[in-house]
């Protein structure tokens, strides 16, 4: 694609990457096919090509967004199905994050829009706050119906978990001399612990001390990906400083994350900081260090088959984080069978679900319909359980099924030795 930046303007480093991102294309169209808003909508502004020159005129232009333009943006999910399918290799998600900055700078959201976005961004990653407001949705959930449409909405996601306490890692049984940090999460540490208890349970198992590391609690991803690059900035400089802390105090052999949302973000810290004379050597170590968990176990582990789980029907379902943001796909799959399991895959596994970190919030119609289409796949399988590694699909998922739906590492901590979680 021809590009037409001023030198002015290739002087800003993200205008410099975008438009060596927007030269990469070759305006083939190959990404529409696997685009879940483009399927939806059938519009070419709601697929990757479309969004690709709306952000290449707002960008190159300095255009004040119009609100049709910020509209086509904002529904796109950041489910990065695009960059798997892409045969020239542009950095849709790079592209994109410049561009969600770039409208949050230049257009003045309608208030009751602006108040939303301050509000996810004022609770999500602080996990003493959202605590407190998840109790507040779990009190309100019997009357969701009555309250306007995003905060109903939301109400009804957060009621479907109980709040509980972090555990104590525990101990190993038999020691490998290694230890490992497991990121708890922001939300998942109120949310989802037991995927943080059956993880350390796991690990410990196979013989990891492990430290259950409640900071960092957010990755930053939430701040990002709503265009608050100020905000995200600040989190990522002080996550940098306390992971760098844990690796160097703690010998830790990886950070390991069980959310792949958050796997994707901390895996980028060491691009996002290259450029940082002061930070990039620790953002690039900390990006190396980042595994999510079934990548990490697949890699060190082959786990013993446990006939008892034979007869159990895994639907998996992969993560958009995880299969294109970290491009992690086979692993927790043949994990789940080493153990035992019976797995199946679902049709059309590239769409997104709809969760897509605050997407379902933002986007709660779109949403909706994503995770209509990907609960029919589930629905039509025969399985006992549905697999998956991020706790949003898994909330967002649970609205639409029957079909119990836990994280992956609880299945495979079931199989090997801890406590059934469905
Ligand atoms: S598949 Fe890649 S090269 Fe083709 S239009 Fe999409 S982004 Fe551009
Ligand atoms: S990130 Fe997902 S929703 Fe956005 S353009 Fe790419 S495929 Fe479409």
């Amino acid at each position: 694609m021809r590009t037409d930046f001023s030198a002015a303007q290739l002087a800003n480093p993200a205008l410099e990457e975008a438009n060596d991102i927007l030269r990469k294309c070759v305006h083939c169209g190959f990404c529409n096919a696997t685009c879940p808003t483009f399927k939806l909508l059938g519009d070419e502004l709601d697929g990757p090509r479309g969004r690709i020159y709306l952000l290449k005129d707002l960008l190159e232009n300095e255009a004040t967004p119009s609100k049709k333009v910020v509209t086509h943006i904002d529904r796109c999910l950041s489910c990065l199905s695009c960059m798997s399918t892409c045969p020239s290799g542009v950095n849709y998600m790079h592209l994109v994050d410049t561009g969600r900055s770039y409208i949050e700078k230049k257009f003045r959201r309608p208030l009751p829009e602006r108040l939303f976005r301050r509000l996810l961004i004022a609770f999500l990653p602080h996990p003493r706050r959202f605590r407190l407001l998840f109790r507040l949705a779990r009190l309100l959930a019997p009357c969701r119906r009555l309250l306007p449409g995003r905060i109903g909405h939301a109400v009804g996601l957060g009621s479907s978990s109980k709040p509980r306490a972090m555990p104590s890692p525990p101990t190993a049984r038999h020691d490998t001399g290694q230890t490992v940090g497991l990121l708890a999460g922001c939300v998942q540490q109120v949310m989802g612990v037991e995927i943080n208890d059956a993880s350390a349970r796991l690990l410990a198992r196979l013989g990891y001390r492990v430290q259950l590391l409640a900071e960092p609690a957010c990755c930053g991803a939430i701040e990002h990906h709503l265009g608050r690059t100020d905000l995200a900035d600040k989190r990522f400089r002080q996550n940098i400083a306390a992971c760098t802390r844990h690796i160097d105090e703690q010998g830790l052999t990886a950070l390991l994350v069980n959310a792949s949302g958050c796997g994707t973000m901390l895996k980028d810290y060491g691009h996002l900081f290259r450029n940082d004379s002061v930070l990039a050597p620790e953002a690039g170590k900390i990006s190396a260090a980042t595994l999510d968990i079934v990548e990490f176990l697949f890699d060190r582990h082959t786990l013993d088959r446990n006939d008892e789980m034979q007869d159990v029907r895994v639907a998996y379902q992969s993560p958009c984080s995880m299969q294109h943001g970290q491009r992690i796909d086979r692993q927790p799959v043949a994990l789940l069978e080493q153990a035992g399991f019976t797995v199946q895959e679902l049709p059309e596994k590239h769409l997104c679900c709809g969760s897509a970190g605050a997407y379902n919030l933002l986007q709660p119609h779109l949403a909706t319909e994503l995770g209509k289409g990907k609960a029919a796949y589930i629905n039509a399988t025969s399985a006992d359980v549905v697999a998956s590694g991020n706790l949003g699909c898994m909330t967002h998922l649970r609205q639409f099924t029957g079909i119990p739906i836990v994280h992956t590492a609880e299945l495979l901590d079931w199989a090997t030795g801890g406590p059934k979680p469905f």
